[in-house]
């Protein structure tokens, strides 16, 4: 018998899952709204002309050697100003310890590895429910314990649970991890408001927990940069320590380049160097170094005063079409078609995702009848949806609904 024969067939990711079932439709109506990449007017993949514009700049003038441990300094160095902010005393100091990583999923990766290693405190990490999948088998896989805090009740109006999640953090067990999806949060759309905030800044200060920011979508929920990244800033004002996973999938949309960075505030410049070089001793044995073309992408914007601006603005370009198509869509199901239920929180979420309260039957119903892919907790990437097919997406739901 073949040595793996007792390996047992596992599930099939439920978001790439969506995009093979899309894959071999052949309907020309189809359209996929599962995974979260966006999409431009013509349902095309963007790349940004910023991107284009730094590739062309980078052209023929390096080389293919390795890049340190811990990732291009210029990159890493730029992406902490772009998260922590120009102004940021941490950054002048000197106390951010800060890696390249394999975009937001390998930075949650080594956060989860270093925390299981050097965290002090309960091993032990409270995610909100619901959550971006992967994050729970991200840090289980590292050997961190994985609790929930209620973030989002289906049924139950269409905003965040704040009660709820204040009451299950204010009962997290004392100086465990709390992991904060910094903006845009995903699958809801829904993030606290900044006076929520700063109540959270309490309650985790008042329960010792350890802040994880996961911010994926910095720029992608407001089109503003530094409004997206009130958050961790925030925390860090107000003297916690923090973690911080960045990916720069969506912002840059560079997706497969694998772009990221994890970081970490440190008390001084002689512990961030502690720090960095425990964080070199986890990456090494994992994949030695990180690929270097994306890190060149984003640090030639980064680094451009010109050429950022312009990368900005394509941002907020992005952001501003996904808000149109919100509010396209809210229209047609609310004034056009009246479609049954209130629809509202489909203009009121922010960021690529709304969460759009069909059930599980009709999320199947819609891929069978009607070619449209979504994942099965009726989870829609807005970013899929465009004016030629908006319409024909909400009589879909309309029909699906009644
Ligand atoms: N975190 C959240 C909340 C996400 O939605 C995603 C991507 O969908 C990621 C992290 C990581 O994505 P990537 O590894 O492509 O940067």
């Amino acid at each position: 018998a073949s040595t793996w024969a007792g390996v047992p067939a596992g599930p099939p990711d439920p978001i790439l899952g969506v995009t093979e079932a899309f894959k071999a439709n052949t309907s020309p109506k189809k359209i996929n709204l599962g995974v979260g990449a966006y999409r431009d007017e013509a349902g095309k993949p963007y790349i940004l002309p910023s991107v284009k514009k730094a590739e062309e700049l980078l052209a023929g003038k390096n080389d293919k050697e390795y890049l340190p441990i811990t990732g291009l300094s210029d990159f890493t160095s730029l992406a902490a100003k772009l998260a922590y902010g120009a102004d940021s005393a941490l950054l002048k100091d000197g106390r951010i310890a800060v890696t390249q990583s394999i975009s937001g999923t390998g930075a949650l990766r080594i956060g989860g590895a270093f925390f299981e290693r050097h965290y002090p405190g309960p091993k032990v990490i409270y995610l909100p429910t619901p959550t971006w999948g992967n994050h729970i088998p991200i840090f289980r896989d590292s050997g961190i314990e994985v609790r929930r805090y209620r973030y989002f009740t289906p049924g139950e109006g269409v905003g965040l649970d704040w009660k709820g999640a204040v009451e299950d953090l204010k009962n997290a067990q004392e100086g465990a991890i709390v992991l904060l999806h910094a903006c845009a949060h995903n699958p809801t759309g829904i993030d606290p408001t900044q006076e929520q905030w700063k109540e959270l800044s309490e309650v985790v200060k008042s329960k010792k927990l350890f802040p994880f920011f996961d911010m994926a979508y910095q720029g992608f929920a407001s089109g503003d940069t530094t409004r997206d990244a009130f958050a961790p800033r925030y925390f860090v004002e107000q003297g916690h320590q923090i973690a911080l996973c960045q990916s720069f999938a969506k912002n840059m949309g560079l997706y497969g380049e694998r772009v990221g960075a994890f970081s970490l505030t440190t008390e001084s410049k002689e512990e961030k160097a502690r720090v960095d070089s425990q964080l070199k001793i986890i990456i090494r044995p994992l994949y030695s170094n990180p690929p270097v073309h994306g890190a060149r992408i984003a640090a030639t914007i980064l680094n451009d005063p010109k050429l950022n601006a312009q990368w900005e603005s394509e941002v907020k370009g992005m952001a501003e079409r996904i808000i149109e198509m919100r509010s396209v869509l809210y229209e047609k199901l609310t004034n056009e078609l009246k479609t049954p239920g209130d629809w509202s929180h489909i203009k009121s979420q922010i960021g690529m995702f709304s969460f759009t309260g069909l059930s599980p039957a009709q999320t199947k119903a819609l891929a069978e009848k009607a070619h449209i892919y979504m994942t099965a907790d009726g989870r829609i990437s807005m970013a899929g949806l465009n004016s030629h097919n908006v319409g024909y997406f909400a009589e879909s739901v309309d029909k699906a609904v009644r």
